[in-house]
């Protein structure tokens, strides 16, 4: 009999374990049906002793003290700052586009007057959706967004989503911002760092040492249902699974990862360089630039999308479409009705994109709101 049977050991379920067996000094049994705790955040050292992240390179970034005091009990952390460049006729220019992107895409002179516009209509610092620029009443303006939008966006949509942008939700498109700014930093968040000693090992100091935290890895929850005692379940994996997908399944987009390595100590000049018009695959990270590892060799892991299968292969990224989050809105009703006993938490049970510090702040939220009353 444990009090709280937990479904999934990726952020949204470590850290619920973890918050429940040390403030509250209850029993948590948590499965997983991967072989490894950490979820999709899980990293791990390839044959070459590289530490890889086995589902598509994970940075740490928020604005959130609160989070980062909290992972903090876990580790320390390395500065990292990540940069992006996209590969567009040739040359790697840095993403989200900004006032360097301009200089290295157009000549001299034409870049200095468009960079002189767009101080002029927005002032240094803005971020400018790429939808209102394009809307733009300067037809300099709205060329260069249209420039924007063709060569870095567009195509790039088209390869992660396998759809066209308008059959996406507005909101996607309007998030692509113009950066008016020469700060070439992907992420401009208060907080970025990558853990000193990888996410596993923060996992390990997170559950790893707590007599009341057990892990049963291999195990899918479908298979146990009905032989564990619990007093409460919390289920991190996909909401309409657990409904036996009585509404129809949400759809997700999935990817398939290359980890190349490589006998060189740098491959390419970034951590990150994106493939908008060019290849199958979106793009290509360096993880030592990442994870600060020093070694004389180097792996990069390279994201093709695929479309998601159930049973094949991983549900990675929720469609932003309406009439899946209408359908995910009829799985919510369902759980409103078993509340009492089943709380839904994490990316796969919202169906959401959440990036890993929104998530815990996610946990942290549930644990103090539903389960620290007790
Ligand atoms: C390619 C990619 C790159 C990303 N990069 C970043 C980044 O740079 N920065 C950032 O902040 N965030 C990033 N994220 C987001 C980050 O991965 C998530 O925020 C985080 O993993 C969510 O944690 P979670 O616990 O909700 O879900 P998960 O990590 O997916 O954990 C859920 C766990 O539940 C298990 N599970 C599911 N069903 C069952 C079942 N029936 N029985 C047993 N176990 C089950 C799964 O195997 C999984 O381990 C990225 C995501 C992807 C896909």
């Amino acid at each position: 009999m444990v009090d709280y049977l937990i479904v999934g050991a990726g952020f949204s379920g470590c850290v619920l374990a973890e918050r429940i067996a040390t403030v509250l000094g209850k029993k948590c049994l948590i499965v997983e049906k991967r072989s490894h705790i950490g979820g999709n955040a899980y990293d791990y050292y390839n044959e070459h002793g590289i530490l890889v992240h086995k589902y598509g390179p994970h940075i740490f970034h928020t604005n959130s003290p609160k989070v980062v005091e909290y992972l903090s009990q876990f580790t320390e952390w390395n500065q990292y700052e990540h940069k992006v460049l996209a590969n567009v006729d040739g040359k790697n220019i840095p993403v989200p586009f900004n006032l360097n992107s301009l200089a290295q895409a157009f000549p001299a002179e034409k870049a200095e007057h468009l960079e002189k516009l767009l101080l002029e209509h927005f002032g240094y610092g803005t971020k400018i959706p790429i939808l209102q620029l394009r809307q733009s009443t300067s037809g300099e303006l709205a060329d260069l967004a249209e420039f924007i939008y063709q060569k870095i966006f567009l195509h790039y949509t088209k390869k992660q989503w396998n759809l066209e942008p308008d059959e996406l939700d507005d909101a996607v498109t309007a998030r692509v911002p113009v950066f008016i700014s020469h700060d070439n930093r992907y992420f401009q968040d208060d907080f970025q760092g990558m853990p000193s000693f990888g996410y596993t090992e923060l996992f390990n100091k997170m559950i790893g040492n707590n007599p009341l935290i057990d892990v049963k890895l291999n195990t899918d929850y479908n298979d146990i249902q009905g032989s564990i005692q619990f007093k409460k379940l919390i289920f991190t994996g996909p909401i309409d699974e657990y409904f036996d997908y009585k509404f129809g399944a949400l759809p997700y987009r999935s990817l398939r990862f290359e980890h190349e390595t490589y006998n060189t100590d740098y491959y390419q000049e970034t951590g990150t360089i994106n493939y908008p018009n060019t290849y199958d695959y979106t793009r290509r990270t360096e993880l030592k630039y990442l994870t600060s590892q020093i070694h004389e060799k180097t792996t990069c892991t390279i994201e093709f999308p695929q479309p998601f299968i159930i049973g094949e292969n991983e549900p990675y990224y929720p469609i932003p479409q309406t009439h899946n989050n209408t359908l995910y809105s009829k799985y919510v009703r369902e759980a409103e009705m078993i509340a009492d006993s089943v709380i839904f938490c994490g990316r796969l049970a919202d169906y959401k994109y959440y990036n890993m510090d929104q998530v815990v702040a996610r946990a942290l939220h549930i644990f103090e709101k539903r389960i620290n009353l007790e």
